[in-house]
């Protein structure tokens, strides 16, 4: 029996409802709360609770959560199991149910409700983590051999350094032999696609101060998340996300488009699938508020779109394609996201307005871009100076991180601290050029040829201070 993404989404809200849970529809991608651009965990919205800043209205929850994770872009594609956009089952506790429980249902949903095979999960606690190594023995019966203790980077989260934390607990899938990267100290831990963490159980039993030492919490909490992608992928038995039916229907469509047969050609493979994680993504960025600009999270939804054009030059397609994907992202996803259908005109016309304002400019700045790079061939060099990547990001619209990655597949580098002064330099001309003007141009023009010769400084970026945890 092969249950769709659709089904197991359903399976996981269902059972923890079963269990107490108070089931919310997923809060938006852009949350309240300065420190983050984007929903990165299921927890997220639930945040101030778990700070004890407000009281919830109930101590049990569950969502699938709406997530965007910037720090993976680069992984898709390339891993089978990252994406920029993915759906996040969660469930939570506020200081009412801890370890005792909720290793236990992790057990019973996975094994029971969804029928994974037991042989073929495994469990990863914290170090010193004695109390959940033995519930996973002991209560759940897992062999001593298949549960391992692994380290701070794995196995402990914290919402900064401050604040609560404490260790988790991640449940592996071990896909078989053949999704092993082959080295020898590959096993459960390592960073391939073999041993597949589908689900991260984390257990916030402490306060951390200043001085790091660590104060039991009175009330200690569960925080879960695991991806409905993932989990659909080892259900369906997909060799990775991407086969799996939330995704069948946009890869498809990409194929047609760019004319690609999937399976002959795994560069190609993996540029198809780099557009139909970010159509998605950029789909649900634009239907929750975001548009294209150059800072923030608009600039997250800006690098996305115009590498999805750019794959989609890569693959030969000339003319705009992107908005043609959008009928499948309803078909796939829309009907658990109405947001999806109810602005299903913006988001359409957000995205050909950038793809084309892109389009017209990629050609020429590749061109320049390969032309720079033969001449530092040429003189042996490696490293593209930051004038010419700040004029690729000011007059192509090449955002920084683009320029770096086609630089970086013909071994060149970029200067970012040139390309930063370049900025400086640049915005110190427009605000001297403001001051001269200002006081015969109307607010409107004024503010339209800051914004023209100013583009804002891009910070932000990196602000997610729980990036690393569910
Ligand atoms: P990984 O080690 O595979 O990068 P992670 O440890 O960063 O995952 P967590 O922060 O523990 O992930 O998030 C909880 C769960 O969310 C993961 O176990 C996984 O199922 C899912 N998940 C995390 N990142 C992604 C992503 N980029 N795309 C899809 N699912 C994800
Ligand atoms: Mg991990
Ligand atoms: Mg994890
Ligand atoms: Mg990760």
């Amino acid at each position: 029996e092969r249950r769709s993404g659709k089904e197991l989404r359903e399976l996981f809200l269902k059972f923890f409802e079963e269990k107490g849970c108070k089931r919310y529809h997923s809060f938006s991608l852009v949350p309240d709360d300065p420190t983050l651009l984007f929903t990165i965990a299921g927890m997220v919205p639930f945040k101030p609770y778990f700070l004890g800043l407000k009281k919830p209205e109930v101590t049990r929850a569950t969502t699938a959560q709406k997530c965007v994770r910037t720090n993976d872009i680069e992984n898709v594609g390339h891993t089978a199991r990252h994406h920029t956009f993915f759906e996040m089952l969660g469930n939570f506790s506020f200081g009412d149910y801890f370890k005792e429980e909720i290793i236990p249902w992790a057990w019973e949903f996975l094994t029971e409700r969804v029928g994974l095979d037991p042989n073929r999960l495994y469990a990863t606690v914290y170090l010193d983590d004695d109390e959940a190594f033995d519930i996973w023995h002991e209560k759940v019966g897992l062999p001593k051999e298949r549960i391992f203790r692994l380290g701070e980077d794995d196995n402990f989260w914290a919402a900064g350094p401050v604040g609560p934390c404490g260790p988790c607990s991640e449940i592996i899938y071990d896909q078989g032999e053949e999704f092993s990267c082959g080295k020898p100290s590959c096993n459960v831990g390592c960073d391939c696609d073999r041993y597949l963490e589908i689900w991260n159980l984390v257990f916030m039993q402490y306060n951390r101060d200043k001085e790091g030492k660590l104060t039991p919490l009175p009330k200690k909490n569960i925080d879960t998340g695991m991806g409905l992608e993932r989990l659909a992928s080892v259900v369906q038995g997909a060799p990775n996300d991407f086969e799996t039916d939330l995704f069948r229907p946009i890869m498809e469509k990409a194929c047609e488009l760019v004319n690609v047969k999937y399976g002959e050609d795994p560069k190609k493979d993996m540029a198809v699938k780099i557009i139909s994680d970010h159509i998605r993504a950029s789909a649900f960025m634009i239907a929750d508020g975001v548009l294209p600009t150059n800072d923030g999270t608009g600039y997250v939804l800006r690098r996305l779109i115009r590498r999805s054009v750019r794959f989609g030059r890569l693959l030969g397609i000339e003319r705009p394609f992107l908005t043609e994907l959008l009928p499948v992202v309803r078909q796939s996803i829309g009907d658990e996201y109405h947001e999806l259908v109810e602005q299903a005109s913006a988001i359409e016309q957000v995205l050909s307005t950038e793809e084309e304002r892109f389009s017209r400019t990629l050609s020429q700045g590749s061109e320049l871009m390969y032309s720079e790079i033969e001449k530092l061939e040429a003189a042996g060099k490696k490293e593209l100076p930051g004038d010419v990547a700040f004029v690729l990001y000011d007059t192509f619209g090449f955002p920084l991180e683009l320029t770096e990655e086609m630089c970086e597949e013909r071994g060149i580098s970029v200067d970012e601290e040139g390309f930063e002064g370049a900025m400086e330099a640049q915005r110190e001309r427009a605000r001297a050029a403001s001051r001269q003007t200002s006081s015969v141009m109307s607010k409107s023009v004024y503010t339209e040829l800051a914004d023209r010769l100013a583009p804002s400084p891009f910070c932000g970026y990196e602000k997610t201070s729980c990036e690393a945890s569910v």
